[in-house]
């Protein structure tokens, strides 16, 4: 169980504001999460602690910290569960926020979830980020979001031709966002990206690191990019580090 006073007490921990209604959306969501992933596996993070700690408050805390912000509209790929589009959406009420993932499973479940949270201005799109990005979705967000989607050099190539110039791309990393940065920088130059700031925290109780590289769409993407459904993944564009 996840109570209302612990979820109000952690997040005033990392000085996020919460009232009691937006507390309670967060308790529900964690119940459908444990009850949906009875059924079918969505996260493999599932104590009340560790899912308001790495799911819940490692979704915002990054927002929290920066006046980097775009606010509006949002598109979260590989969302997932929700992460962390859907805690954005609950802390950003006006937020228009569309989400993509290629799992009809994590699909159904969000839907259930915008159901019962009463969530508006969401739009559910069961695709694969590579079809969106050469399809109707290219150069069309002002603000991308990504965690735990692919390595950099594969994410770049999904999320940046999605984005509109002058809009951003966060990857939420961890540890090792240096390196994955070395790796993915002729992708991110030619599909357009800079990186423009990071954000640096830690979780409040397991103290893990973690960074989000914020991007600036500076130029359109090449139109190579992102390639075929699948041909990321398989042969990412990456420069191969010579130690
Ligand atoms: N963002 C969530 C989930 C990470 S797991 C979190 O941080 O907890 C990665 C998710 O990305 C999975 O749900 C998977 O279905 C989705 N995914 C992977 N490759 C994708 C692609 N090319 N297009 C769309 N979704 C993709």
């Amino acid at each position: 169980m996840l109570l209302i006073n612990d979820i109000i007490r952690e997040f005033k921990k990392c000085d996020i504001p919460i009232d009691k209604q937006k507390a309670a959306m967060f308790m529900l969501y964690y119940r459908l999460l444990v009850q949906e992933n009875k059924k079918y596996n969505l996260t493999r993070i599932i104590s009340p602690e560790n899912v308001l700690e790495e799911h819940f408050l490692d979704s915002l805390i990054g927002f929290q910290k920066t006046s980097n912000k775009t606010d509006e509209e949002l598109l979260d790929l590989g969302s997932g569960a929700g992460f962390p589009g859907i805690p954005l959406k609950i802390f950003l009420p006006d937020l228009k926020l569309t989400i993509v993932d290629a799992s009809q499973k994590k699909i159904n479940f969000l839907r259930l979830l915008v159901r019962e949270l009463e969530l508006n201005q969401i739009t559910l799109k069961h695709k694969r980020a590579e079809d969106l990005g050469r399809g109707k979705g290219r150069e069309s967000y002002s603000w991308v979001t990504a965690r735990a989607l692919a390595p950099l050099t594969v994410a770049a190539e999904l999320a940046l031709p999605l984005l509109k110039e002058g809009g951003y791309f966060w990857a939420f990393k961890g540890p090792n966002a240096s390196s994955e940065l070395q790796r993915a920088e002729e992708i991110i130059e030619r599909c357009g990206g800079k990186l423009i700031n990071t954000i640096n925290y830690s979780l409040p109780n397991s103290k893990k690191e973690r960074i989000i590289l914020i991007f600036k769409k500076i130029k359109k993407a090449d139109k190579l990019f992102p390639r075929k459904a699948g041909i990321p993944q398989k042969r990412p564009l990456e420069k191969k580090i010579i130690f």
